[in-house]
């Protein structure tokens, strides 16, 4: 403890990120797969593939290390990448982005999403609408921002949001609607006209649009609508996501963000002191990757479907309720009827249990709502299909 600079304890303090100890509380992530690690349990608790990316896009980044792209690039990010995002966006979704001027590259979809809020945000009394449970990084984001997180929940089974309640939770003090779809944890893809009410409030409050788009090439029944191209939107929309899902290498974190040239300056501004640059190799090699033809990102899609299929039998099979997700890596189930109303508890005794690690609902929401998800539980399906297959055999010791 006594390493922790005093000012940085404050500030980390204030924003209520930091354990109660004084200790750096490790993310829900890491914690759970250091208790893969130590037990030697399946983990399906951090959500990252167990197989590589298309050969093309690894094959490129060895070639760019070669050719000894091994210094900074250029801060907005590589102009080919640039170019290829600003292509993709065209070819999968009409929408015309300015490669110059109204897209830069960002360490992950993390980077700008904080970069995002850091540089859009002006005092306490501004509020970021987010819908609950969220992603883990909003609330620390929104902390470090200094702004007040407000939250629109979304409920099983269909994890939509309440569209009277999301019009009750946007006001003038709103600066920032912050929208992740496909949706983390839930696997909710969300209805048109939810979109539709978003922009419609966000027009009618004077709000930005922040999305966290990195699940749109895992979309499972339909092809993902970015915000952006809703009417009234693009002009107040920041377009977010990342290579990491898309290309199965999480660990690249090569994202990226576009929308209106003022707001991506703003951003651009935050960024450049958060982290400068980052990626040099990879950044050609996801260029190569946007560029793949549309079969990848189909089959992509399809082949997450297929493992969710075989995650939700097992799951089925062992006596859980299953949420079958619409998009992303994660199937939700309720541990009810296997005893764990309580899913933070039956998370924990889980690898003892049956030899495998999932994460409790409650981690991606406020202390005080824990108690309206207390039974669910997030399982990745990003995994090898026999690495789920022995997940679901493991699992059923559950069924007694
Ligand atoms: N947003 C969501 C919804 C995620 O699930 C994740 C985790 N992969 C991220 C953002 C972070 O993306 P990146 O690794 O590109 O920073
Ligand atoms: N996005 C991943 C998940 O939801 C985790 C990323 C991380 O560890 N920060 O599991």
């Amino acid at each position: 403890m006594s390493v922790i600079p005093g000012a940085w304890r404050r500030t980390a303090a204030g924003a209520g990120l930091l354990a109660t100890d004084g200790a750096i509380a490790p993310t829900i992530f890491a914690e759970m797969s250091a208790l893969a690690m130590s037990t030697g349990a399946i983990n399906l608790g951090q959500g990252f593939p167990d197989e590589d990316g298309p050969a093309a896009v690894l094959d490129a980044a060895r070639a760019a290390i070669s050719a000894g792209a091994n210094q900074y690039p250029p801060g907005r990010g590589t102009p080919d990448l640039l170019a290829a995002i600003s292509e993709h966006q065209r070819r999968f979704y009409g929408l015309e982005v300015d490669p110059g001027t109204e897209v830069i590259v960002t360490a992950g979809a993390t980077e700008a999403l904080t970069a995002a809020l850091l540089a859009l945000i002006d005092g306490p009394d501004d509020e970021v609408v987010v819908f609950e449970p969220y992603y883990d990084s909003y609330a620390a984001a929104v902390a470090l921002a200094g702004a007040k997180l407000v939250t629109v929940p979304l409920r099983a089974p269909c994890f939509q949001p309440d569209l009277d309640q999301l019009a009750a939770s946007v006001s003038d003090r709103t600066r920032v609607i912050l929208v992740n779809d496909p949706h983390n944890p839930t696997g909710a893809v969300f209805g048109a006209e939810v979109l539709a009410e978003v922009v419609r409030l966000a027009e009618r409050h004077d709000a930005i649009i922040v999305t966290d788009e990195v699940y749109e090439h895992l979309a499972f029944h339909a092809p993902h609508t970015p915000i952006a191209t809703l009417p009234g939107a693009a002009s107040r929309t920041l377009t977010i996501s990342s290579a990491g899902k898309t290309f199965a290498a999480t660990g690249w974190k090569i994202g990226w963000v576009h929308g209106p040239a003022a707001l991506i300056t703003a951003v651009l501004t935050v960024k450049q002191y958060l982290t400068y640059v980052n990626g040099a190799p990879f950044q050609p090699a996801v260029a190569v990757g946007l560029r793949l033809p549309d079969a990848y990102f189909t089959d992509a899609a399809a082949t997450l479907a297929r493992k969710h299929e075989v995650l939700g039998e097992g799951l089925r099979a062992a006596g859980f309720t299953v949420h079958a997700p619409q998009g992303g890596y994660f199937t939700v189930a309720d541990a009810t009827a296997l005893g764990g109303a309580d899913a933070a508890a039956f998370c924990s005794a889980l690898p003892e249990r049956a030899g495998v690690v999932a994460i409790p609902l409650t981690a991606f929401v406020a202390p005080a709502h824990r108690d309206d998800h207390a039974g669910l539980v997030r399982f990745a399906a990003c995994k090898r299909i026999e690495v789920l297959e022995e997940a679901a055999a493991r699992l059923r010791r559950l069924a007694g």
